[in-house]
């Protein structure tokens, strides 16, 4: 009896074998030597993440690192060979990067498209005002944030400001170590009793994310606004700015602190902007480290206004991309309609991993896991997928053979619940051009806060998939 038990379940286990999906777990998939790998590699990602805290950081240095890899502006009118290594810079805040394929053009492209945009606080065009001896900056928060997070942690200002004659002037400050921080304040818990009655998406309000950036007065006994001048000195002294232009700059607060690794074990990257710069880094990566000519010509894009919406001339509902296939098949001869429509698309941006201390809204079967590889998504939206992109069984299929031959731990992930939210990202944009496009990225956690968190194993398995794609 004992003996045709034993017998009964290893035909069980043997079928349960055969047929059931087999979970990732890459603690126990990831070999010793990719796992060293992964942390190598993220020695670079947490730099780039440091360098590229803006769409237009981020971009000038992929520029910098595109150039150092031996790739040169495109231009429409010349002529190009297999392993040609060009770039667009579209406007300073998206850039395009290609590698020509042995089948130029014709045959489509590979594309990864990553964008690196992240929510963030913008000053607004006149923001800087006095009240009762302190100086502040009005904002308007950019991208999907939850306000209170923002309050009582040190913020850096980043941007540019273009003064009435033109002249450009570049600002970064909050950064270095003697560099000075800026703050939102938050109201004492001991007098907060009216403020915990607001819902909480109302804990703290759009108007109330003022920053903080001055309290002594200009030493004049007469004068009013006396701390909001001596603040407009310093500008005048430090950057030769006046309070009107302010209307012709972009200025950017962003999280005031550096990429750190997170964990004992260090097996995690915390950081602000990892919401898409993750991708953005393991795709630059990819087509930076191409050897040769690959089969099809690569192509990735850095996109800018993802965060709201992706409109505007530099995010991906812009003709800018689809300008660039089509004066690419041009250079061979080609349409860039049918380049388009044989092309394949990785979008690539971040997924919700599963967090065991908020799973309410998580459905585990579908939910994608911090550590357990990259997260091919087939479809976001919201409310019965509306405005998403759906890739089609038979690309799906193509991808995960691709993913498989070269090693690539990978799992799928849907966006919580059906009916508990939702999101999108730009691979509908893509798909709109005739464009075969699946969503692929790394599961974070806290996404959207000012410090987010990514697994090392799940960042290298990203940048192994870019380089599969480009190859396959
Ligand atoms: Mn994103
Ligand atoms: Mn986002």
């Amino acid at each position: 009896m004992a003996k045709r038990e034993k017998e009964k379940k290893s035909e069980a286990n043997e079928l349960k074998e055969k047929l059931f999906m087999k979970r990732k777990n890459t603690g126990l998939e990831m070999t010793e030597s990719e796992t060293a790998k992964a942390d190598k590699f993220c020695e670079g990602y947490k730099s780039f993440l440091d360098t590229g805290k803006t769409e237009r950081e981020a971009c000038a240095e992929a520029v910098r690192l595109a150039e150092k890899a031996g790739f040169v502006p495109f231009d429409k009118t010349a002529s190009y060979k297999a392993g040609d290594k060009v770039y667009v810079c579209n406007r300073g805040k998206a850039i395009i990067l290609a590698v020509i394929g042995k089948e130029p053009a014709a045959d489509g492209v590979r594309l990864a498209a990553a964008h690196i945009d992240s929510p963030r606080l913008d000053l607004k065009q006149n923001p800087l005002y006095e009240n009762e001896g302190l100086a502040f900056f009005k904002t308007h928060y950019y991208g999907g944030i939850k306000k209170y997070q923002w309050p009582v942690i040190p913020l850096a200002l980043h941007g540019v400001i273009y003064k009435a004659d033109g002249e450009r002037v570049d600002v970064k400050i909050g950064e270095d170590a003697e560099d000075p921080v800026f703050v939102i304040t938050d109201i004492l818990p001991h007098l907060a009793d009216e403020q915990y009655k607001r819902p909480a998406p109302k804990l703290i309000q759009g108007e109330e994310l003022n920053i903080l950036i001055g309290s002594r007065p200009f030493r004049d006994d007469n004068a009013s606004e006396a701390v909001k001048l001596n603040i407009m000195c310093i500008l005048n002294e430090k950057y030769g700015i006046t309070e009107s232009d302010f209307i012709s700059a972009e200025l950017e607060c962003v999280p005031a602190y550096k990429a750190k690794d997170v964990g004992f074990d260090r097996s995690m990257v915390g950081a602000y902007g990892q919401d898409d710069r993750v991708c953005a880094y393991t795709a630059l990566s990819a087509i930076l480290g191409i050897k040769g000519a690959p089969d099809r010509t690569a192509v990735t894009v850095l996109t800018d206004k993802e965060e709201i919406g992706s409109e505007g001339c530099t995010g991906l509902c812009s003709a800018y991309l689809k300008y660039f296939i089509y004066d690419l098949g041009e250079c061979f001869g080609v349409n860039g309609r049918d380049v388009l429509s044989r092309s394949k698309c990785l979008s690539a941006d971040v997924n919700a991993g599963y967090d065991p201390t908020f799973s309410e809204p998580f459905e585990k079967l579908n939910a994608s896991y911090c550590g357990r590889g990259v997260v091919l998504t087939k479809y976001t939206g919201a409310r019965g997928k509306s405005g998403t992109n759906d890739a089609s069984a038979e690309y799906v299929s193509e991808v995960r053979r691709v993913f498989d031959a070269a090693g690539v731990i990978w799992q799928t992930g849907e966006l919580g619940k059906v009916d508990h939210g939702g999101g999108g990202t730009v691979a509908m944009y893509i798909a709109n051009l005739d464009v075969d496009t699946v969503d692929l990225g790394v599961p974070v956690l806290s996404m959207h806060a000012p410090f987010e968190l990514t697994a090392k194993n799940d960042i290298y398995m990203a940048y192994k998939a870019f380089k599969a794609f480009f190859k396959g």
